[in-house]
């Protein structure tokens, strides 16, 4: 069965993570795909770093991850997001530091899926949130379907099977998943598929996203999961962590 859970962008979050593997544990899969950016925002990095080590198949290393590792990067981040970063890198022992050093930075499945942080092709943006960066985003891989996070908002684009040549956005259909509902991937297709958020949302809807793709049924399918948000905001708090991270959290952006 090529059933897959996958996740992205957990910030550290433990209690999102937590709710959320329980609920791919209900689902009985076993076989999980991470994205990256497992810290940097929240208060938990040593023990998200944990669970995605024991329970990931695949797993990616993010931009928050690398900036961890790489010092030399915090000049790409904005104000809070660099103090979390800093923070981070001051809690981590040498264990948890190497952990995300062995993170790759791209990997495949079965030939036919590309998983990537951000983006498959170096751009100004490595932000793929609409169609004109997705239409240039396929030119960057060959599989039928790249999996990335990093906007933590999820989405497919899905597009014509081309030869190489470059799309145009009007190629492009933008699907916005509804929460349990299917995507079907038709096989004359190729699509980018994004899974949203575990532990810092931000299309609006505070509940952890992850999403489950079937390569057997050929389907990619999103689902939210609630979890206690006062309490990750309560430990975020609690760790001297830039207010606005904790309140974020309550509205989804
Ligand atoms: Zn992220």
């Amino acid at each position: 069965m090529r059933r897959y859970a996958v996740i992205s962008d957990i910030h550290g979050n433990l209690h999102a993570l937590e709710a959320v593997l329980a609920e791919i544990a209900r689902m009985g899969i076993s076989k999980i795909i991470c994205l990256g950016d497992v810290v940097g925002y929240g208060p938990f990095p040593d023990r998200c770093i944990d669970l995605v080590i024991k329970c990931c198949s695949t797993a990616i290393r993010g931009n928050h991850d690398d900036a961890v590792i790489n010092p030399e990067s915090l000049v790409d981040f904005n104000g809070p997001a660099r103090e979390a970063i800093q923070w981070t890198v001051g809690v981590l022992g040498p264990l948890h530091l190497n952990a995300l050093v062995r993170l790759k930075e791209v990997d495949r499945l079965h030939d036919s899926v590309l998983c990537i942080h951000d983006s498959p092709i170096d751009s100004p943006t490595d932000y793929v949130h609409d169609a004109h960066i997705a239409a240039l985003a396929f030119s960057g891989f060959t599989e039928p379907i790249c999996l990335l996070g990093h906007t933590h908002v999820p989405v497919v684009f899905d597009a014509p099977a081309s030869n190489g040549e470059v799309l145009t956005a009007h190629e492009i259909v933008t699907h916005t998943p509804e929460p349990g509902r299917p995507f079907a991937m038709g096989s004359d297709r190729r699509q980018i598929c994004n899974p949203g958020s575990v532990g810092q949302p931000r299309d609006a809807d505070p509940r952890a996203s992850f999403a489950v793709l079937d390569l057997d049924e050929r389907t990619f399918t999103v689902h939210r999961c609630v979890y206690d948000i006062c309490a990750a905001q309560a430990a975020t708090q609690e760790a001297g962590l830039p207010t606005v991270l904790a309140d974020r959290l309550a509205i989804g952006a």
